[in-house]
């Protein structure tokens, strides 16, 4: 997608801090983070939001969610995490690629606002 923030992200045309990457998946720091610990995981095909997930693209929802998985590994986050998706203009979603945000190292609490 040309004018997306997240698919230049995963491209390297705009500078990010990688925290892990393979074939399906890309994760960086966020720029403002929630929590000591926050992750953005996004599928390097540009798919707009949860509500556009359908059974073509949903194995690379899978592959987050191995990621997820993999970065807690890797981040040593065994205490939790929480894993976020906004979706659309009442969830909150303020850039149109699919993300996940991997929140960790601090009691986040329940139910969010
Ligand atoms: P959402 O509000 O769920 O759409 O989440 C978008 C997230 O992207 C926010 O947490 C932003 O802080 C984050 N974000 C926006 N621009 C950048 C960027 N250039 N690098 C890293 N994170 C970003
Ligand atoms: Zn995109």
């Amino acid at each position: 997608m040309a004018d997306c923030l997240f698919c230049k992200i995963a491209a390297g045309e705009i500078p990010s801090t990688k925290i892990y990457e393979d074939e399906a998946v890309y994760a960086f720091a966020d720029i403002n983070p929630q929590a000591p610990f926050h992750a953005i995981i996004i599928p390097h095909e540009h798919i707009v939001s949860a509500a556009e997930i359908t059974g073509e693209n949903s194995h690379l929802i899978a592959k987050v969610y191995e990621a997820v998985a993999k970065i807690a590994q890797q981040e040593g986050l065994q205490k939790g995490f929480r894993v976020v998706n906004n979706c659309g203009e009442d969830g909150g979603q303020t850039v149109g690629h699919i993300h996940f945000h991997l929140l960790a190292r601090r009691n986040l609490q329940w139910p969010p606002g």
